[in-house]
């Protein structure tokens, strides 16, 4: 599924993450940006070691912001990692600090003049966030930065199972765009 913001394109997509060749891919880091399960683990293992090289000399990554390194062996040429909040019953400020995840991300994607960026759903795996919430947080966020950043112009979130998409596809047609 597809639709058009201004002039750009936001998609789902059924899929792993690790075969996509946007620009950049983001990664759900932790914030030691040290690597873990998951999109993390996947990442790094399709990347090769030169992605974790690169965070190792950054050091690391608060909750909600976003840090950029190179693609290693992927198609993508850029990994942004990015650390989404954990769960804890949605009173910690997660949804702000969620938001701010992909905020963080397209930010840093446009100011390295990337065109096409692919999402993965940010915290609804082992950091606990319910899909459909994210979900509406995610798409926010992203319709948000298209409708007022030149870019990127594109925006795919890849997502893992049908239970994932079916999720993001249910809120993006209840969103009335
Ligand atoms: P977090 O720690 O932020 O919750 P995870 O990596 O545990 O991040 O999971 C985030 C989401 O990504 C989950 O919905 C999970 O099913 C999904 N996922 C796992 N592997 C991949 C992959 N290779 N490509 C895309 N999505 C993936």
């Amino acid at each position: 599924m597809q639709i058009a913001i201004k002039n750009k394109i936001l998609r789902l997509e059924l899929g792993d993450i690790t075969e996509s060749a946007a620009d950049a891919i983001v990664n759900t880091a932790n914030s030691a940006l040290a690597g873990g399960g998951g999109v993390d683990g996947a990442i790094h293992r399709a990347g090769g070691p030169s992605i974790m090289e690169e965070c190792r000399k950054i050091g690391g990554c608060p909750t909600g912001s976003a840090v950029i390194t190179g693609g290693g062996s992927l198609y993508a040429k850029h990994v942004i990692h990015t650390v989404g909040p954990v769960w804890r019953g949605g009173g910690k400020n997660e949804a702000e600090l969620l938001a701010s995840s992909y905020r963080n991300s397209l930010k840093l994607a446009s100011k390295h003049n990337l065109r096409s960026v692919a999402f993965p759903s940010i915290s609804t795996g082992a950091y606990g966030y319910p899909l459909e919430e994210a979900a509406a947080v995610a798409m926010k966020a992203v319709i948000s930065h298209l409708s007022e950043n030149e870019l990127p112009e594109e925006v795919t979130f890849v997502l893992f199972g049908e239970k994932a998409f079916n999720a993001y596809e249910k809120v993006l047609k209840g969103m009335n765009l």
